[in-house]
């Protein structure tokens, strides 16, 4: 199928992947964004060998290319005395395993690529200040409503509008999120206010009692940016940026070795955010009439495995390719998610199970439990190629 107007609602990662997967697929797209201005918020992204598979598939090789770090290996090391507990290689094995590697990004970066592609197709597909609240379905069409009055009618509506997502809420209602007992700080750090001896090797996390560091550079070696777990019992606000203090981050790590309290530290307080991590129950269908969802919207997902993005991407090269096998509307979002919805389930479970890993009381064993092997590698995370799977 071709020539559709489709309406994406959100500018994430996730939407404006699907934009520029459906443009490509021969549909014209509006991307129908709440914010006033387009933007990410400031934070490192790793991106598995699947989303580099879709990526490519999107044209954005050279652009991930350009802008990714791309480690040769990772350490998993304990929190207090940062011995080495496991060194994995994510370069050159991952290349020869599966024709792609690891690449660490400024979402930032990997955002303005998405949006310059989507702008190069068409260079009104992108409307800003547009907030969706309301969904009105037809049989051939779809027509988003929007808080401050007006719509806009399309043959589908894709909801990419993020975790808490409206668009979800209107079609299936919403359980409601848990609040996981997981707290996390996110922290950008100038490269050269970090020792680079602590960097061996760059890209590392360290594991300790309810605690997890992970640390890489994005931005050509320009910052070093962190995300460091914590838990803890209650917890209100949903929400990605909260400001927190240094003092704050330094006395929940303050029993943890000099390398890693060495980088926090340098962490400049205006690149410091915290959140609470919440969970929402996985859906068993993501389509109705003519919407369907994508990326948050549809699997919202934990960040113990660094994933909710690559499913995003993922999705966004199957639903495009959907389309282009279909014969119609609703056979391509039944094809879209019944490729879909087991890979994305899989990943949510596992990245639930991921943390208890991690947050292990016993970091000494963390190789019992992982037989010296990576989560992607056991798990099977990266036998995926979303460009070549059948939909
Ligand atoms: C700390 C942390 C680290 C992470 N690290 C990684 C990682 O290393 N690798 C990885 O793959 N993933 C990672 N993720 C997950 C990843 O960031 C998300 O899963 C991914 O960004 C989801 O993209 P999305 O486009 O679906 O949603 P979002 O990025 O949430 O985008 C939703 C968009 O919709 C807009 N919107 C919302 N409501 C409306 C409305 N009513 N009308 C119009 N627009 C609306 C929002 O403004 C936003 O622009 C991490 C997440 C966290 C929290």
């Amino acid at each position: 199928m071709k020539d559709l107007h489709i309406a994406v609602v959100g500018a994430g990662i996730g939407g404006l992947a699907a934009a520029l997967a459906l443009q490509r697929a021969g549909m014209r797209v509006t991307v129908l964004e709440q914010a006033p201005q387009l933007g990410e918020v400031g934070a490192g992204l790793s991106l598995s060998p699947t989303a580099a598979h879709a990526l490519r598939w999107l044209g954005l090789g050279p652009a991930l290319d350009s802008h990714a770090y791309l480690p040769e290996d990772q350490a998993v090391r304990h929190y207090r005395d940062g011995h080495a507990l496991q060194w994995t290689n994510r370069g050159r094995a991952l290349l020869e395993k599966y024709g792609e590697r690891y690449y660490l990004i400024h979402r930032a970066d990997l955002h303005d690529a998405l949006a310059a592609a989507v702008r190069g197709n068409d260079p009104g597909a992108i409307r800003l200040g547009r907030r969706c609240a309301g969904l009105e379905q037809a049989a051939d069409s779809a027509t988003v409503g929007f808080a401050d009055g007006g719509e806009v009618t399309a043959d589908v509506v894709v909801g990419a509008d993020g975790s808490r997502s409206i668009l979800r809420q209107l079609l299936f209602g919403d359980s409601g999120p848990a609040y996981t007992g997981y707290i996390a700080w996110r922290g950008l750090v100038p490269m050269e206010r970090v020792p680079q001896s602590v960097l061996d090797p760059p890209s590392g996390i360290y594991i300790g009692p309810g605690h997890l560091v992970n640390r890489y550079p994005v931005r050509r070696w320009q910052l070093l940016n962190f995300v460091a777990f914590a838990e803890r019992a209650e917890w209100a606000e949903e929400g990605w940026s909260i400001p927190s203090t240094v003092d704050e981050l330094m006395s929940e790590f303050e029993d943890w070795h000099p390398d890693v309290r060495a980088f926090l530290a340098a962490v400049p307080p205006e690149l410091l955010f915290k959140w609470g991590l919440f969970d929402r129950e996985p859906l068993t269908t993501w389509h109705s009439g003519r919407t369907t969802l994508l990326g948050d919207a549809a699997h919202p997902v934990l960040p113990f495995l660094g994933h909710g993005a690559v499913l995003a991407i993922e999705d966004a090269v199957l639903l495009a390719r959907a389309f282009a096998e279909a014969g119609e509307v609703g056979e391509a979002l039944q094809r879209y998610e019944a490729a879909r919805i087991p890979r994305a389930a899989f990943v949510v479970r596992e990245s639930r199970q991921a943390v208890k890993v991690f947050h292990s009381h016993e970091p000494e064993k963390y190789t019992q439990k992982t037989g010296g092997r990576a989560a992607d590698e056991r798990l099977g995370l990266f036998d995926y190629d979303p460009s070549t799977t059948s939909v």
